[in-house]
C-alpha cells in the first residue's frame, strides 16, 4: 500500500519516464531521444544502445528479469512476447544483456496475428518497432517496450502506427493553418485523450459458473431480478466498503504505472462503476487505457471479483462505454478548443471548432465503424447510450456564437452568471457555459469534445484514428480557401468560410434527448445516416471517400483499409458463433438439467397430493408443470431453429454476407431463444439451477 505522503514518489515508479532518463541518460543522449519524441525525428543507433544500457540497468533494479515489445495488433487486444535479459558467457555463467537493436527493432511470429490478407501465412515475418513516444515501464517482472507493429512489407498490422500517423497528420494541417492566422511559435499540435471506463465487477465464483460470462464476456440467457436499476440508487450512491478496497488497490496500480486515474464513482446500474483518469498525449492515453482494462481484471481477480469490461454484460440493465475526451492542444500550450472570453472573436477556436463539426458530418459513417464491435451493437441505440445517429450537441452559449457567425454578426458573451442557492452560508460559484446533455453521443464539454460512443471493451484507437483525420481534412480544406490572404481580408474570408460550412452542415447539430423515437424521426428527415449494426456500417469503411480520405493523409494505405475491413468483418461473425454455440449448449444442457429436475419434483409432490386429496389437489403443481411444458417446448422449437441458421452461416463464404446474416437471422433467433429460456427460468426456484441469477450476480457486492 502506497502511504497518501509518498504518493508524489510513488507516481510513476515503474516507469522508465523523463525522470528517469533526465537523472541517468548523459546530456547528450537525453536531448537525442527528447528531440525525437517531440519532432518524431530518427533516432540513431548509439543513442539506441546508450537509451537500452541504461534502460536495461534501471529494469533490473526494480526487479525485471526480462523484456519486451508490447503491441496492439488489429484485434484491439494487446500482445507480447518476453525475452530475458540473459545471455549465456563460456564459462557456465550469464551477464545481463540488452542492446540498442533489441530496443528498437523485435520479430514477433506475426503469423498467429491477423492481418486480414496483407500477409500470406507462409511469410510470418513481421516486426515491432520502439515507440519512443510512450515510456516503457514494468510490469509482472518484464520491462515493458510499447512498440508498432508492422509486416515484413511495411505494412501496418496494428492500431499504435495509424493512430501516430494520424496524430502527425492533424499536427501538420492544424500548424500549418495556425502560421497562417498568426500563431508562428506553434511547432506542433497534440491531440489529448481522457478516457473515462466504465466496469462492472461481480463476484468470482459466479462469474466462473457461468459459461456465458466466461466464453462471451456477456450474459445469453438470464431472466430478470424483480430490481433493475429503476430506482437509480445505485448511481453516485455509497461506495460498498469491499468495492472501495478494490478501487483503492486499482488506483494504486495504476498509479505506479504512472496512469494518473483520478475519478471513480458508482455508474447507474447496479454492480457498475467508472474510472476516468486525467487526459494525456492521445497515443500515451490509448496505451494508458489498454494497460487499466489489463490491470482493472487483475485487482478485481486479487479481490474475489471478476471485472467485466463487456459493452452489455446483463440484458435490461445499462451496458458499459468508455466516452472519449477530446481536444488539441498546441505546443505552446494553447487548448484550440477553449472558447475564451470572447468566443465570437476567437478565430482559431471557430476555425478549430467548425472544422470539428464538418469532420463528424462528412465522416459520421466512418465514425459510427470506429466504434462498431458485435458488443457494441447491443449498447447504442437501446435507450442507455447515444443512438447509433451521430449529432454533436453544443449547447447554448456555442449555438449563439455560432448564430453569430451565420448572420455575422459579434457575439457577446453574457459573462459568467453568479449562481445564487439562497443559502448566504454557501459559497458562491460561477456556471459553467455548458449544461450537461447526457444523450449526446457527440458533446462539447466547456474546452473539449466527448465522443460517448466507444464500447467499454475496444481500444479507442479506432475512434481517434479517424477523428483526427476527418479533423484534418476539414482544416487543409479552410487552409485551401484562405491561403495567402493577410489580416482584415484573411479574417474576412475565414469567417466566410465558416459561415458556408455551418449552413452545410448544421444538420448535425443537435442539442436536444437523443433518446426519442422524434429525434430517431427527425434525423432521418434531416439525412443523417442511422447504421445500427457492424454490417450496416461496414461498406463505408472501403467507400471512396474513406480511401481517398486515408490514403492523401498517409494513414493507412489501400491494403490496409481493406485488410481492417476483413478483420472486422470477420471478428464480428467469430464473435456471433460463439455466443450462438454456447447459448445453445447453456440451455441444452444447464437449463434443461434444472427444468427437468424442477419438473420430477413438482410431479413427485403432485402425485403425492392427488392420492392424499384426489383429482382436485396439486393446482399449483399443475399450474407450474404445463407453464414449465409451454416454455420448454417454445424453447425447443427456438433452439433448432438456432442450430439450423448457425449451421448456414457456418457454411457461408463471403464476409460481408456471413456477417449480415449473423446480424439478420442468427441474432434474431437468439433473442427468441432467449425470450422463452428467460420465461422457463424465472419459474424455476435458484438452487435448481447450475449459475447464478441475475438477482444473484447484480446484487451481491458488499
Ligand atoms: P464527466 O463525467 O463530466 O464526463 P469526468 O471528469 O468524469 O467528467 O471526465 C472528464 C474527462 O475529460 C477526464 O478524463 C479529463 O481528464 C478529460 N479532459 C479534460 N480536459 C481535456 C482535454 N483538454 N482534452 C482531453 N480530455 C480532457
Ligand atoms: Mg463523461
Amino acid at each position: 500500500m502506497i502511504e497518501a505522503g509518498k504518493l508524489t514518489e510513488e507516481f510513476g515508479c515503474l516507469v522508465f519516464n523523463d525522470k528517469v532518463m533526465k537523472q541517468r541518460l548523459p546530456k547528450d543522449i537525453y536531448k537525442a531521444v527528447h528531440k525525437t519524441i517531440e519532432r518524431g525525428t530518427h533516432l540513431e543507433l548509439d543513442v539506441a544502445n546508450c537509451v537500452a544500457a541504461t534502460m536495461k540497468e534501471w529494469a533490473i533494479e526494480n526487479g525485471a528479469t526480462h523484456f519486451t515489445h508490447w503491441f496492439q495488433p488489429m484485434t484491439g487486444l494487446t500482445a507480447e512476447k518476453h525475452d530475458s535479459f540473459i545471455s549465456p558467457m563460456d564459462d557456465g555463467t550469464i551477464i545481463m544483456e540488452f542492446s540498442g537493436k533489441e530496443l528498437v527493432k523485435g520479430e514477433p511470429d506475426a503469423s498467429s496475428f491477423p492481418s486480414g490478407g496483407l500477409r500470406a501465412t507462409f511469410e510470418a515475418r513481421g516486426y515491432t518497432a520502439w515507440d519512443p513516444s510512450s515510456p516503457a515501464f514494468i510490469k509482472d517482472g518484464s520491462l515493458y517496450i510499447p512498440t508498432a507493429f508492422c509486416s515484413y512489407t511495411g505494412e501496418a498490422l496494428d492500431k499504435k502506427t495509424p493512430l501516430l500517423r494520424s496524430m502527425e497528420s492533424l499536427s501538420k494541417e492544424a500548424v500549418k493553418m495556425l502560421h497562417l492566422l498568426g500563431y508562428s511559435d506553434v511547432n506542433r499540435v497534440n491531440t489529448t485523450i481522457g478516457s473515462e471506463q466504465e466496469y462492472f465487477l461481480i463476484d468470482k465464483d459466479f462469474y466462473k459458473m457461468r459459461k456465458d460470462l466466461l466464453f462471451t464476456g456477456r450474459t445469453l440467457i438470464g431472466a430478470p431480478a424483480t430490481k433493475g436499476q429503476e430506482m437509480e440508487d445505485h448511481y453516485f450512491g455509497v461506495i460498498k466498503p469491499k468495492v472501495s478496497a478494490y478501487m483503492h488497490d486499482l488506483d494504486e496500480e495504476l498509479w505506479k504505472l504512472g496512469i494518473p486515474a483520478k475519478t471513480k464513482h458508482n455508474e447507474v446500474a447496479p454492480s457498475q462503476h467508472e474510472l476516468a483518469p486525467v487526459f494525456e498525449t492521445a497515443n500515451i492515453a490509448v496505451d494508458h487505457n489498454q494497460l487499466t482494462m489489463e490491470v482493472m481484471k487483475k485487482v478485481a481477480d486479487k479481490h474475489n471479483y471478476a471485472c467485466l469490461l463487456h459493452e452489455k454484460p446483463f440484458e435490461g440493465i445499462n451496458g458499459s462505454g468508455k466516452h472519449n475526451n477530446w481536444s488539441v492542444c498546441t505546443d505552446t500550450g494553447m487548448n484550440l478548443l477553449d472558447p475564451g472570453k470572447n468566443p465570437g472573436e476567437n478565430l482559431p477556436f471557430l476555425v478549430f471548432l467548425m472544422a470539428v463539426i464538418a469532420a463528424v458530418d462528412n465522416y459520421a459513417p466512418i465514425l459510427r465503424l470506429s466504434v462498431a464491435s458485435a458488443g457494441n451493437d447491443h449498447r447504442l441505440g437501446g435507450n442507455e447510450a447515444p443512438p447509433a445517429i451521430i449529432s454533436i450537441f453544443v449547447g447554448d452559449e456555442l449555438a449563439s456564437v455560432l448564430k453569430g457567425v451565420e448572420e455575422g454578426a459579434a457575439y457577446k458573451s453574457a459573462g459568467k452568471v453568479q449562481m445564487a442557492m439562497g443559502a448566504t452560508v454557501l459559497p458562491h460559484f460561477t456556471k459553467d457555459n455548458t449544461d450537461r446533455n447526457r444523450t449526446s453521443p457527440f458533446a462539447f464539454t466547456g474546452n473539449k469534445f466527448e465522443f460517448r460512443m466507444p464500447g467499454s471493451s475496444v481500444s479507442v484507437a479506432n475512434a481517434n484514428i479517424v477523428l483526427n483525420t476527418a479533423v484534418a481534412e476539414e482544416i487543409s480544406k479552410i487552409y485551401e480557401k484562405v491561403q495567402g490572404l493577410e489580416k482584415e481580408e484573411l479574417r474576412e474570408k475565414t469567417m466566410e468560410v465558416l459561415r458556408q460550412m455551418l449552413s452545410e452542415h448544421k444538420r448535425v447539430l443537435f442539442n436536444g434527448n437523443g433518446y426519442t423515437d422524434e429525434w430517431v424521426e427527425e434525423a432521418a428527415k434531416r439525412g443523417l445516416p442511422n447504421l445500427r449494426s457492424l454490417p450496416d456500417a461496414m461498406p463505408y469503411w472501403i467507400s471512396d471517400e474513406s480511401i481517398d480520405l486515408f490514403t492523401r493523409h498517409g494513414i493507412f494505405t489501400k491494403e490496409e483499409i481493406y485488410s481492417r475491413y476483413e478483420i472486422l468483418l470477420e471478428n464480428y461473425s467469430k464473435s456471433i458463433h460463439i455466443e450462438s454455440l454456447t447459448m445453445q449448449e447453456m440451455v441444452r444442457k444447464d437449463l434443461t438439467e434444472g427444468i427437468v429436475a424442477y419438473e420430477k419434483d413438482l410431479s413427485k409432490e403432485l402425485m403425492q397430493k392427488k392420492s392424499l386429496l384426489g383429482d382436485g389437489g396439486g393446482a399449483m403443481e399443475t399450474a407450474l408443470l404445463k407453464a414449465l411444458d409451454e416454455s420448454s417446448e417454445d424453447m425447443c422449437a427456438a433452439l433448432s431453429k438456432l442450430y439450423e441458421d448457425t449451421g448456414k452461416a457456418e457454411g457461408m463464404t463471403d464476409a460481408l454476407k456471413t456477417a449480415e446474416f449473423y446480424q439478420s437471422t442468427v441474432l434474431a433467433d437468439m433473442d427468441e431463444l432467449r425470450t422463452h429460456a428467460d420465461k422457463a427460468e424465472a419459474l424455476i426456484p435458484d438452487k435448481y439451477l447450475s449459475y447464478p441469477t441475475y438477482g444473484q450476480m447484480l446484487f451481491s457486492l458488499r
